[in-house]
Formats: structure tokens, sequence, C-alpha cells
């Protein structure tokens, strides 16, 4: 067709899943064209993983310089700089940016730089001029929900948190999920007077019960620096002449806020796209539905990572988007994602580490007869000899005779870095007498790990 230029491939997004899938079908010699209409990168390099773990870091200086003093060093904090972390941050992110322009470059994929959309004749649009693949991905992604509150407009969004130039004086975090748990933690580690608000009782209510039990009783302890409101919704928000804000909740209110950030979910980046063009369905909240091979309801149109709406996750859509080239351009034809033991990590503090089934999903899975669990809680070493103290709890799920691994979750200090071995050992199908013949490492929390007893049922 004239005046349209054709690609094998031709990627809407470049994000974690667009990138990854756009590259790899480049090493299997196919012509791949990329349309960014914003940073390279997506969410995770530019407003997601990456900068909140420069600003967990961060936060993470606060609590050692907290400990200090128990550790035997005399020093004196004057002033924590917002603007040094901020600048070195966004520095370290327009490095990436360059990375990942240039890697494209490297891999010959045709950048195109713009906002995609489905035209009524089934092309792909940017900026008046079109395209067409052969095989055409949707990696869109997402952006955060805003409520319908009255003076919602006054807050922000966790892509707004990393735009701010200074530590708000107090903040509001509205949401229970991950990424507010996250943002609050490290507003609250900082200096800031940092509210989260939860619709229920707890935080992280997806997760193993055991690691958002714990999780929210750490919060609600008075050594944690963050103010944990329960059962609480914001409906209205008002802002001042003073320019801060006052956070009218169900149950009560909330002055001289300078800062209200929304973090209660995301929404697919699916309806500007014109997908009802082409034959593509999504589900009511926009997510656009695929097959286990990623494929969407019109032939030669597929789709990976946070638009689907299945474990928001940047490592899962760079998984999905190189299976996908593999099967589509390696002649490997059951070469796909299996959706399960997916490894993650809650940068909260403290920390939780998870992999596999919670003790829920294991026993609606396999019957509570099936279930073993082991748990164990202690005080980590860290602070033996400190005045703060942080627990830390893990807990194995195993089912059958045999009792295979199938749920690792872990809370406490160095869960971070703990979980992708065990991740391992769960894909690979470890069982607990395997864990038991590991000799344990000595002194670590991960010891715990490999050396507990005493399995018992689900309650
Ligand atoms: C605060 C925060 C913290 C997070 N922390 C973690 C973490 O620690 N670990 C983790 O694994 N995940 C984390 N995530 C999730 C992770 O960022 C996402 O799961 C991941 O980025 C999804 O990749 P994607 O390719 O699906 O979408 P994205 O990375 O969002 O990429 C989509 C791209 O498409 C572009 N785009 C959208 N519409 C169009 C259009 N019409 N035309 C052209 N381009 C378009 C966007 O500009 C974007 O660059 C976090 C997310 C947030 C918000």
């Amino acid at each position: 067709m004239s005046g349209v230029k054709e690609f094998d491939y031709l990627v809407i997004g470049g994000g974690s899943g667009g990138i990854a899938s756009a590259r790899r079908a480049r090493e299997f010699g196919v012509s791949v064209g990329l349309i960014e209409s914003g940073r390279l990168g997506g969410t995770c390099v530019n407003v997601g993983c990456v900068p909140k773990k420069v600003m967990y870091n961060c936060s993470l200086h606060a609590e050692f310089i907290r400990d200090h003093a128990d550790y035997g060093f005399d020093v004196t904090l004057n002033k924590f700089d917002w603007k040094v972390i901020k600048k070195s941050r966004d520095e370290y992110i327009k490095r990436l940016n360059g990375l990942y322009e240039s890697g494209l470059k490297g891999s010959s994929v045709e950048l195109i730089r713009g906002r995609a959309s489905f035209a009524e004749d089934g092309t792909v649009e940017v900026n008046g001029a079109k395209y067409r693949g052969k095989n055409t991905l949707i990696a869109v992604g997402g952006k955060p929900t805003i409520p319908n509150i009255k003076g919602a407009e006054y807050g922000i969004d966790s892509d707004g948190f990393f735009e701010l130039e200074d530590l708000p004086s107090r903040t509001v975090v509205v949401g229970a999920g991950y990424i507010a748990v996250e943002i609050a933690g490290v507003l609250a580690n900082l200096g800031s007077d940092t509210h989260l608000l939860i619709r229920y009782e707890k935080v992280l209510r997806t997760f193993d019960k055991m690691l958002s039990d714990e999780l929210t009783a750490d919060m609600d302890e008075e050594t944690n620096p963050l103010h944990l409101h329960k059962k609480t919704q914001v409906t209205e928000v008002i802002k001042g002449e003073d320019g801060l804000l006052t956070v009218k909740t169900t149950t009560g209110v909330i002055e001289k806020v300078q800062t209200l950030i929304w973090a209660i979910g995301r929404d697919p980046l699916t309806k500007e796209l014109n997908l009802e063009r082409v034959g593509v369905k999504t589900d009511a909240g926009g997510n656009i539905i695929v097959d286990e091979y990623q494929n969407t309801t019109a032939p030669g149109i597929l789709s990976v990572g946070d638009d689907t709406g299945k474990f928001l996750l940047t490592p899962v859509a760079i998984a999905a988007g190189r299976r996908l080239s593999h099967r589509l351009f390696n002649g490997e034809t059951e070469n796909k994602l299996t959706y399960e033991n997916i490894a993650t990590v809650v940068f909260s503090h403290p920390l939780i580490g998870t992999v596999g089934l919670t003790e829920e999903e294991a026993v609606a899975r396999y019957g509570k007869d099936e279930v073993t669990l082991y748990k164990s809680r202690f005080n980590p070493i860290l602070f033996a000899v400190t005045k703060h103290k942080e627990k830390a709890a893990m807990k194995l799920v195993c089912v059958g005779k045999d009792e295979r691994v199938v749920g690792v979750h872990v809370f406490g200090v160095g869960s971070d870095e703990m979980l992708q071995g065990f991740a391992v050992a769960v894909t690979m199908g470890a069982t607990k007498k395997q864990f038991d013949q590991t000799v344990a490492i000595h002194p670590t929390s991960a010891e715990e790990l490999v050396t507990m007893r005493g399995g018992v049922k689900p309650e």
C-alpha cells in the first residue's frame, strides 16, 4: 500500500516489554519499527522501579544513620538535602534513556517518535504518517488512577512524586498496594510527616497473610515514623490560600498537607489507541485481553506487559516480550511466559520478598489437607545491639507428601537480595527435604529458610 511504511514487526511502546521484544526480534533478522511517545525505557526507567529504588536506597541511609550511635559512631546529622539526590537521580535516568536509544540504534530498530493510534484503515498512525506491521505488538503500559473526589486534582501521583523538588513537610499517601507502601516508606524515613491512608485494615492485602499482617503491625508500631490510618477514605481535598491542603477523610481531617499522593492503582493506556477499529478487545478495566501466547482477539496483533493487566512488573513484561519474539520469528511455536512463580520484592520498611503461592492460594488449589506450613519469626542480628528493633518473619508453603515448596515468603532485612535464589529452587520444584539438605550460611537471616522445623497445617 502506498504511503504506508511496512515492518515485519511494529511495536507500540518503548517501555520494558516493547524494547525487549523489539530488540530480540531484530536478533532473528526481521525488520522492526518501535513507536514511543515519551521517554525511552517507559515507566520502569523513568517513573517506576529505577528512580524508586534510588529513593529507597536514599531512605536506607536515613535508617543507618538512626542506628549509627548504637554501633559506636558519633555522627551528627545536620540536614538532608533532597535536591542533591533528585539531581543525581535525574542524571542517572538521562544516562539510561541514552543507553536505551543507543541500544535500539545498535540493534537497527527504527525508532518512531510520537503517539500511536489505529486509523480507520487498520494502519498505525503517528503524527499523520502511517505504518503497518505484519505483526504488531501493543505494549503501552499504564498510568496512575486518580479518583473522582472533590479536589482530587490538588493531589499528585507516583509520576509527580519523582518530580518533587523538595521533601514535603507533611505528606498524605493514599493506597494500600506496593507503590503506596514504598513511596510512603521513603518519605517517612527521610523525615516527611507521612500519613498512609488505607481503605481496609491492612496493607498489601493480595500478598500472603503473614506478609500483610507483619508489615501492617510494623507500621502500627511507634518506632515506625509513618502514621497509618486504617479504614480511611478521602472524601474531599481543599486547597488553602497558603497552598497547603486540607484532606477530609471518613475518619477525620489532616491539615497543612504539603503533598497528597494518589497511589490507588493503575489504568492501562489503551483508550486512545482506537482498538475497536482493529477488533482488539479489552476487559471492563480497559486491559487488553490476550491468550496464553499473548495473542489479542485480532489476528497479527499481540500485547505484553502492564496493558494486559497481569503481574504489573518489569521482568514479566520483558520475559513475555522476548519469548513472544522467539515464538513469532524463530519458529519456537510453544515459547511463552508461564505466569507462575514470579518472584517480587516490596521495598517497604522492613522489606518483603515473595515467590510462588500464598498460603490462601495453596489451600484453594490443593486443599487444606495437602498443605504444610513452616514458619519462623525472629530478631535479625542487625538489630541485636540497636535500640531500634525490627522483626523478621518467614514462611514456606509446601504441598503433598513430598512437601514440594510452592511458596516462599520473607519479611525483614535482606529479603530483597535473598529471594532470587529461592525463586530458582521453587521454579525447579524443590522439596522441603532438599531445603533441609542445604547447609545454612551463618549468621544470616536467610539461613532460617533452610533450618525451619515443625510443619503445621493451615488454620
Ligand atoms: C512507582 C512504580 C514503581 C515500580 N516499581 C517496580 C519494581 O520495583 N519492580 C518491577 O518489576 N516493576 C515495578 N513497577 C512496574 C513497572 O514499571 C511496569 O510493570 C513496567 O514498566 C511495565 O512495562 P510495559 O512495557 O508494560 O509498560 P511501560 O514500561 O509503561 O511502557 C509503555 C510505553 O509505551 C508508551 N506509550 C503509551 N501509549 C503510547 C502510544 N499511544 N503511542 C506510543 N507510545 C505509547 C509510554 O510512553 C511508555 O514508554 C513500578 C511501577 C511504578 C509506577
